[in-house]
């Protein structure tokens, strides 16, 4: 199953650091790639590739003008969108639909004021938890509910750098320069 997470209206200059943790939280979590728009931000762009270069996986990241477009095309493909939004349907009370779904996500997270219209777009408006948070809390905790726990335990391939866990202390092998 392909996972695409849709970034709503980013501002480089007030969401650089969270369209950032929602990339990574993207990627370390299971997603294949993020989708994003609002205003282009190459540096955001580079700093994601430079981190899939170093620690792997095949994960991208693509700037795109019109959400609505990249909704249309993911119903055009038959995959489901998923848009996360405190006023939803409570998550464990819809995540088996979705799951028994077995198609492709987007999954749309806002910045934001959310257009009322993503409301009726989406196929599953739902809610972790019934309280205002945060994009990349919801994000993680979304993907980690979807995969069961098994997305940490995922493989990177193609790392240059690996972490090796330890109790205390950092070790870091070097694969590739
Ligand atoms: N005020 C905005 C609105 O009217 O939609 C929401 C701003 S909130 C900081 C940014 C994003 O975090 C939301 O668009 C949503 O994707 C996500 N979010 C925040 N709380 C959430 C929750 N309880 N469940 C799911 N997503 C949530």
């Amino acid at each position: 199953m392909r996972i695409t997470v849709l970034r709503l209206s980013h501002r480089p200059e007030r969401d650089k650091r969270i369209t950032t943790h929602v990339c990574l939280v993207a990627r370390a979590f299971g997603a294949d790639k993020v989708i994003y728009t609002g205003i282009r931000d190459r540096k955001l762009e580079e700093s994601i590739k430079k981190i899939v270069k170093r620690w792997g996986g095949k994960f991208s990241i693509k700037y795109t003008r019109s959400w609505r477009e990249v909704i249309q095309r993911w119903k055009n493909s038959e995959g489901v969108v998923v848009h996360l939004t405190m006023y939803g349907i409570n998550l464990p009370d819809i995540m088996d639909r979705i799951r028994n779904a077995k198609k492709d996500i987007l999954i749309v997270v806002g910045s934001e004021k959310v257009p009322s219209e993503m409301y009726q777009l989406a196929d599953f408006n739902v809610a972790v938890g019934n309280q205002p948070h945060s994009e990349v809390a919801a994000l993680a905790v979304f993907l980690d509910w979807y995969f069961e726990g098994k997305e940490l335990r995922k493989g990177f391939g193609n790392a240059r750098l690996k972490i090796v866990p330890q109790k205390r202390g950092k070790k870091v092998t070097i694969l590739s320069k």
